[in-house]
């Protein structure tokens, strides 16, 4: 008798629950916001990639009424095919004027954004030096380019100096990947120190400002204009669906590169367009980070509140530098029967286990429309879990300088 070959799938569904790593999505009902309904309770959500509170917003829902009234609801098509129509022009001319680049490219997700864009920039011949902490696309579009992938440590400059000096003269390019926000640790890449690196090792540069873009700079343009690299050389892509509150991805940049990418980019080449909806909100969303500075000040002040509070309670954060507030907990079953702790005190976090990240943790993240009030009950409940007051301080030190491979999962 012939083995059943799908057997193994269960088997290997009993190992992950076993080690606490299994996972199924929660319903949240009703439009995204500071407060969300979940099991018909409410909860302050601290778990939510909106930064700037923009998907529930009336006036991204009104352009994405319009834009499928005018245009439909489905693109029909590849872009070069049947499927580029004229929102998706004037969204690519929006991020470029707010990135301050030659052109950009809109893809159907920041995933495949990623995929596209390093596939289509780095092959067999070509080396990949990637932050170890690195987003799981783009470590999947490293492999799909079949490029050499060097590893280097976590925002450690240094040990990217000695890859470089080892590898580089063996490989025709070279391109470095890095996030700029790091989405399970709310740490910031050296972007500076980075792009002299590439120069002086004839690298290109992809960073990845998921995370960053609305966010960061003085007009929201993300990390590169943080840090006064605006203009630099290099390649930057991002996500129409964090503090766009939409759907989609992009790649800003030169426009050479960007051309280049609509020809060779398989992740945008043979998919359908976005859709007309996603496209025209995250165009209006691009339109509100220009003219409501207010939203992201709003956001810096909670960030601000929440670590004035987390410190004047003795806990702290893996790292200070973002609104994404990780705080450690010793293992997976620990880190869940933290989150569940949370959700009866009305709070809604995020519990990040192995194999997304080495180390256990809740992931809190903060909101331009969270209120006071949800700050300090978030704190309250935080500080009436026993596991802050017996591991979180010593834990958080000891990991941050601890080297441990992420094993984002393929
Ligand atoms: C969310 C995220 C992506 C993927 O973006 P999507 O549009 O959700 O596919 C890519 N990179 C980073 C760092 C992210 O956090």
């Amino acid at each position: 008798m012939p083995t059943d070959p799908y057997t193994w799938i269960e088997q290997s569904l009993a190992t992950i629950q076993r080690a606490n790593w299994y996972r199924s999505p929660q319903t949240l009902e009703g439009r995204p916001g500071p407060v969300v309904r979940i099991d018909r309770r409410e909860l302050i959500n601290f778990a939510s990639n909106d930064y700037l509170g923009l998907a529930g917003d009336d006036r991204l829902i009104q352009a994405a009424v319009d834009a499928t009234q005018e245009f439909g609801t489905g693109s029909t098509g590849a872009r070069l095919l049947s499927g580029h129509r004229p929102p998706h022009r004037q969204l690519e001319l929006a991020i470029s004027a707010l990135k301050q680049t030659e052109d950009a490219l809109v893809f159907s997700s920041g995933y495949l954004a990623n995929l596209g864009a390093i596939a289509a920039l780095a092959g067999k011949r070509d080396l990949i030096l990637s932050d170890q902490y690195n987003h799981s696309s783009l470590k999947n579009g490293a492999q799909l380019s079949g490029a050499a992938i060097v590893e280097y440590r976590h925002c450690d400059i240094l040990d990217l100096k000695t890859q470089l000096q080892q590898h580089r003269q063996h490989h025709r390019r070279c391109l470095i990947l890095t996030d700029t926000v790091f989405s399970m640790d709310g740490d910031i890449c050296q972007l500076p120190a980075l792009l002299d690196l590439a120069e002086e090792f004839s690298c290109m540069l992809l960073v990845d400002e998921a995370h960053a873009t609305g966010v960061f700079g003085a007009t929201g343009a993300g990390c590169v204009e943080h840090f006064g690299c605006t203009g630099r050389s290099l390649i930057q892509m991002g996500t129409l669906s964090k503090a766009l509150g939409s759907l989609g991805g992009y790649v800003a940049g030169k426009a050479p590169v960007i051309d280049f990418l609509r020809n060779r980019a398989p992740s945008w080449v043979y998919t359908t367009g976005l859709s007309p909806a996603d496209t025209a909100a995250a165009l209006a969303a691009v339109g509100i980070v220009k003219i409501e500075p207010q939203r992201r000040a709003k956001l810096w002040q909670n960030v601000a509140d929440l670590k004035q509070q987390l410190l004047d309670s003795g806990i702290i954060p893996i790292s200070q530098e973002s609104p994404i507030v990780c705080l450690p907990v010793p293992d997976a079953g620990a880190v869940l029967a933290v989150a569940q702790q949370l959700k009866a005190s009305g709070i809604f976090a995020a519990a990040v286990r192995p194999p997304t990240v080495p180390v256990s943790r809740i992931r809190i993240t903060v909101m331009a429309t969270h209120e006071p009030a949800h700050i300090q009950q978030l704190v309250g409940a935080l500080r009436h879990l026993n596991w802050v007051r017996t591991c979180a301080k010593p834990l958080s030190v000891g990991w941050v300088s601890a080297s441990v491979t992420h094993h984002t999962p393929h």
